[in-house]
């Protein structure tokens, strides 16, 4: 696929460069709106979800929150898991609050909460297929039946399965975002995210006047009954990519059409990695807990089975015994793991959210986000699995020295 490195395009006449600014004919006006090279991808991460179409973002983070601007008006109501992304959680907060719709987090694992938290102005739940650092495994089809009652769309998060372990869409949900920055692209070069539209939910169900209206940007132009089942994309695209402006670049969008090439084998080395180092964890002295929903014995493994039957993914966590000062050891002590803030990348990776993406939390804060000060996330990559075990080895070697030495000291660890 080539790379169309270019912000703009000659019109072959007059008309047709006023139809496409008319949404009367679909053509390249301007690479903020579409490009041929952005385009691609879009056609084939809908494909792989089963969507009608897709539209590409600069990031993950810009594609939900354009997800959900173009459906929400201030005064709507958001139903979202509380075992989101980090930065997911901090972003629908801060959204919440600028562009006044309010929000309720709640537990993902429980339907009901689901359905009690919803209001007559609901206009959107939003999950993930598989949460961290806990790993739920959302009950898409249960979550999906409480969204039909409030005639209000399911999003999925789907970037942590991807279309090769789960297709959303095969079990209710209607949109679905990802952060292309993770497996998707897999090689950690570049930031980008998708919104792929099933265009299965009817906009014209008398709740999304901003949907299905005449569109004053537009000339009076009526989106769903104009576009039918693109009608939430192109709104998408024509009103909130234009809008907001963060559009991928073709060149980022030619490196995730390379790693989409290569997704289905990396997914399954990815899987197989994780449940051999999952295994081996579990095993080990001075691991207190593995949080892999692909264990066997994973309180998930019913969902798992239903949603996930090629595997639960490659990014879990597990608590190590001895608490802050053991993890920091062990994350020290690794060679081979990168110690970075990502994941779903070809490398392995480790970080300890209690001394980063979370360390402005007190333990009791930590708890209730289900993070302990032994918590260690891994995304496993797509290395020799021994390669790691022996790296990990050496890690936990590390933090039980660190631990004896403390002992020795006197003082507790
Ligand atoms: C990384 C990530 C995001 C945010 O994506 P960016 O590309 O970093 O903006 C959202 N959801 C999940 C599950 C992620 O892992």
């Amino acid at each position: 696929m080539p790379i169309y490195q270019t912000t703009s395009y000659v019109f072959e006449d007059a008309d047709s460069a006023a139809a496409y600014f008319n949404l009367q004919e679909y053509g390249n006006t301007y690479s903020r709106i579409m490009n041929p090279t952005v385009a691609v991808l879009e056609e084939r991460v809908a494909s792989l979800e089963g969507g009608v179409g897709a539209v590409a973002f600069a990031s993950g983070l810009a594609a939900q929150a354009a997800a959900l601007f173009t459906l929400l008006v201030p005064g709507d109501h958001v139903v979202a898991s509380a075992s989101l992304y980090g930065g997911t959680t901090t972003q629908l907060k801060h959204l919440a609050r600028k562009l006044s719709f309010d929000l309720t987090f709640v537990d993902p694992d429980d339907a009901e909460a689901w359905r009690r938290a919803l209001r007559p102005e609901t206009k959107a739940l939003f999950a993930e297929t598989i949460g961290n650092p806990g790993g739920n495994v959302l009950d898409i089809e249960a979550v999906a039946a409480v969204a039909a009652e409030a005639g209000a769309p399911l999003v999925v998060d789907n970037t942590f399965a991807t279309p090769y372990l789960c297709r959303p869409f095969e079990h209710g949900a209607e949109i679905v975002v990802h952060s292309a920055t993770k497996f998707l692209g897999g090689h950690g070069t570049s930031i980008g995210g998708v919104v792929v539209d099933s265009g299965r939910f009817d906009w014209s169900n008398g709740r999304y006047p901003v949907v299905a209206d005449p569109s004053p940007a537009y000339h009076g132009l009526a989106f769903h009954e104009t576009f039918g089942v693109y009608g939430y994309l192109m709104k998408l695209r024509a009103e909130t990519l234009r809008d907001l402006g963060a559009a991928m670049s073709p060149f980022n969008a030619f490196l995730f059409l390379q790693g989409i090439e290569t997704l289905p084998l990396r997914m399954e080395r990815h899987v197989g990695n994780a449940i051999a180092v999952a295994g081996w964890l579990q095993a080990r002295h001075g691991v207190e807990r593995v949080r892999y929903a692909g264990l066997p014995d994973s309180r998930y493994a019913p969902l798992v089975a239903r949603y996930l039957p090629r595997g639960a993914g490659a990014i879990f966590s597990f608590d190590i015994a001895g608490g802050r000062p053991a993890a920091v050891s062990f994350v020290e002590a690794l060679d081979l793991f990168s110690h970075l803030a990502n994941v779903g990348d070809a490398k392995s990776l480790v970080i300890h959210p209690a001394s980063t993406t979370h360390r402005q939390l007190d333990d009791g804060e930590l708890a209730a986000a289900g993070i302990g000060p032994g918590t260690i996330r891994l995304s496993i990559g797509l290395e020799d699995a021994a390669d790691l075990l022996w790296d990990l080895d050496q890690g936990l070697v590390a933090a039980a020295a660190s631990v004896a030495a403390a002992a020795a000291g006197g003082t507790a660890p």
